[in-house]
């Protein structure tokens, strides 16, 4: 293997250690950041997820509840739920573990939390905000992305970044970060076609399309850094991402592993989020 395996985890326990600090600061100002996470249902995958939170929290030293609700609740039992999370004076962050039922409108319901308080980054007032770049909550995985892009020493002023997948969670949002960075972005998706001519040109290759083992040296040039945001669990249980990880790391120089690579990012950047909006809710009138 020539490439040099990005180590999302040691990053993210580094970060995370910056903003433990930077909680300890903000409580001797009277300032305890406080995040609250609704589930819904019984899905382990969404149950394990939120675990994974509020260690997190637990970790750097911000305040956190989780409400669960049945998977049978109403649209209107759960608007009233958040609507109660609103009025708490101790919590900074609002997140609704996605995906919700089929008869919920996860819109509607992402609709409800305020812009301020809204650190998944999901809110159309962020999301518009990241377009014409100015300061906002972003979106956790994205932002997880371009900090371990950024932890390689790489310029992105001129890159041919090419992403793959156009989600409104990863692919665009990423595509939208990148080209903030100056970095040149081509976002391809299932009707792309020839899409390995297109990946063989790229310098950063960021994939996120969530089917085992899509992407092989067949895509890859000499040099290029890879990005797998890919999760695919296998039959036999193993945990995957979307790049054939032993060939492509003959040929990239740097590349993410599954897992252990962009995952570990993404709460800590929603740890970040909680932090930025506290400071930002009760700083406001300073
Ligand atoms: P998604 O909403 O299902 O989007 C997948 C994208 O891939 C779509 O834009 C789709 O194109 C495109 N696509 C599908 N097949 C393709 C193909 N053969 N060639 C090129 N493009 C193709 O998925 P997502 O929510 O963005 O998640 C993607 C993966 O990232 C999943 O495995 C997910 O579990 C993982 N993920 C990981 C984290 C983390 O923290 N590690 C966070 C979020 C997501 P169309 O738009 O044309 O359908």
């Amino acid at each position: 293997m020539s490439a040099v395996v990005i180590d999302g985890k040691a990053i993210a326990r580094s970060i995370r250690e910056e903003i433990a600090r930077e909680v300890e600061q903000l409580k001797q100002e009277g300032i305890h950041p406080g995040l609250a996470v609704v589930l819904v249902g019984q899905d382990p995958a969404s149950h394990s997820y939120v675990k994974g939170k509020v260690k997190g929290c637990e970790e750097v030293g911000i305040y956190s509840e989780v409400v669960c609700l049945e998977e049978s609740v109403s649209q209107a039992e759960l608007h009233e739920t958040i609507e109660q999370i609103k009025k708490k004076t101790n919590i900074h962050g609002i997140l609704v573990q996605l995906p919700l039922p089929p008869h919920i409108s996860e819109e509607a319901v992402l609709d409800l939390i305020p812009a301020e308080k809204d650190v998944d980054g999901f809110h159309p007032e962020n999301v518009g905000k990241m377009v014409i770049g100015k300061e906002s909550l972003l979106p956790c995985t994205p932002h997880g992305i371009v900090k371990l892009i950024q932890t390689t020493g790489t310029d992105l002023n001129g890159k041919h970044v090419v992403v793959i997948g156009r989600s409104n969670i990863v692919g665009k949002p990423v595509s939208l970060l990148l080209l903030q960075e100056n970095a040149t972005v081509t976002l391809c998706h299932s009707r792309t076609r020839n899409l390995a001519d297109l990946t063989r040109q790229a310098d950063i290759l960021v994939v996120a399309v969530g089917k085992p083992h899509l992407i092989g040296k067949e895509h890859v040039s000499p040099g290029t850094i890879v990005i797998d945001v890919g999760v695919n669990r296998l039959e036999n249980g193993k945990l995957v991402g979307d790049v054939r990880f032993d060939e492509v790391a003959e040929v990239a120089s740097y590349i993410t592993p599954v897992p252990g690579g962009v995952g570990p990012m993404t709460i800590t950047m929603l740890l970040a989020n909680t932090v930025k909006a506290a400071k930002a809710q009760t700083r406001k009138g300073d």
